[in-house]
């Protein structure tokens, strides 16, 4: 009987995905997702039973590390893998990515932060990959240290192995009451939210360039050591390898260095009227940090919105070093143009707004590069109107 009505929401739930494609309203996998558990709330029980479930949760680099997972997954074990390729990561998406056909026995599936407790519960999966804890969607996930205290109420028993980036101290108390963890160290960096413990409150000695603290935390020692210094992209392709391995796939050591050269970052070439801009996108602190040590030319446009999905309070733009762009031709643009702008000239770098993209570029001399960094929506609407399509609003997070 339970398999029946499972099938019976699938193809309930395929039908109105198609016909939420064939009306133009997406890609129809969160439809397919609400209307499987509309109809089978045990779905996602059902769907996980007898697979072997990888699940990816963290702020950065959540669908490039998946989609890099999968990819390892399948080359290491010569089998298939279901995925959520788009990034939807919330309980829709998962039911879509899960009761999608063929259902391999491999999964890997990307999960949102605050939906990671359920899912655990729900999914039983083998292995979950943390790959850190920054600021972002102020408004919805509130501070970091409110996600590691969800994850280290919920992380209590010893039916998964984690795989997590130690020198993130929030990773590392998430799962300190956890049985199985990997811990792998990349030689410690300082985590700019992390001034005072998360499991006692003391002040955490970050004097020989790594985390200790009064409590223990951080004496546990690292499972993998990698002491090169890799950008954020670079390790969570450490990361992932690992989570492969524990799964069983074969992963030869020259394939895991090529992999961690060749991180893939976002980074989209717009055109402007001739002139083209190397885009990157960067949604919260951790992330903008990164794109600005990327971002060398002369000439910069930033790009910020503050719909939901990209955090509606943009205190995080406080969070950020900006002086890497002093003596450089700085343009705001965006939706919260003013917002950007303001903090910056704050920090005495010299800026100027354009009402869109387009026009901050038409405003820079084209014969010398230029560079943009631009925050989820803006990056989506950009991404929309190569497409001819006026503004994206859909999305995820
Ligand atoms: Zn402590």
């Amino acid at each position: 009987m339970g398999s029946l009505r499972l099938a019976c929401a699938h193809t309930a739930g395929t039908a109105a995905s198609r016909l939420s494609r064939l009306l133009g309203r997406g890609r129809g996998e969160t439809v397919y997702g609400r209307t499987l558990l509309a109809l089978d709330p045990q779905a996602l029980t059902k769907l996980s039973r007898n697979r072997d479930i990888v699940l990816v949760s963290g702020t950065n680099g959540k669908t490039t590390t998946t989609n890099l997972l999968s990819q390892v997954l399948a080359d290491g074990t010569d089998e298939g893998v279901s995925t959520s390729v788009y990034g939807a990561n919330m309980t829709a998406g998962i039911a879509a990515a899960i009761g999608a056909i063929p259902r391999h026995r491999y999964v890997v599936l990307e999960c949102d932060e605050l939906y990671l407790p359920e899912m655990y519960r729900v999914l039983k999966p083998r292995v979950i990959v943390l790959l850190n804890l920054s600021r972002d969607q102020l408004h919805r996930t509130g501070e970091v240290r409110k996600v590691a205290n969800l994850w280290h109420n919920t992380f209590t028993h010893d039916d998964v192995t984690f795989v997590i980036d130690r020198d993130d101290p929030f990773l590392e108390y998430a799962v300190s009451q956890a049985g199985h963890v990997v811990r792998v160290s990349f030689g410690g960096r300082r985590h700019p939210d992390a001034a005072t413990c998360p499991a006692c409150l003391a002040l955490l000695d970050w004097s020989l360039g790594d985390y200790q603290c009064q409590c223990g935390l951080g004496s546990t020692l690292a499972t993998v050591r990698s002491d090169k210094r890799l950008s954020g992209p670079a390790r969570n392709a450490v990361l992932a390898v690992e989570a492969a391995r524990l799964m069983g796939a074969v992963v030869p050591l020259e394939v895991q260095e090529q992999l961690t050269i060749q991180a893939p970052d976002r980074v989209t070439e717009y055109d402007v009227d001739g002139v083209t801009v190397s885009t990157r996108l960067a949604k919260n602190p951790e992330s903008w940090r990164g794109a600005i040590v990327a971002t060398t030319a002369p000439q910069v446009v930033l790009s910020v919105n503050a719909r939901g999905i990209d955090g509606r309070d943009t205190s995080w733009l406080w969070d950020i070093d900006y002086s890497a762009f002093a003596g450089r031709t700085v343009v705001c643009t965006g939706e919260r143009q003013l917002d950007v702008a303001y903090r910056l000239s704050v920090q005495g770098v010299e800026v100027t707004v354009a009402q869109d993209f387009a026009a901050a570029v038409r405003s820079l001399d084209a014969s010398l590069p230029i560079q943009a960094i631009a925050s989820y929506t803006a990056y989506q609407d950009l991404a929309a109107a190569t497409m001819g399509i006026r503004k994206a609003t859909g999305g995820r997070s």
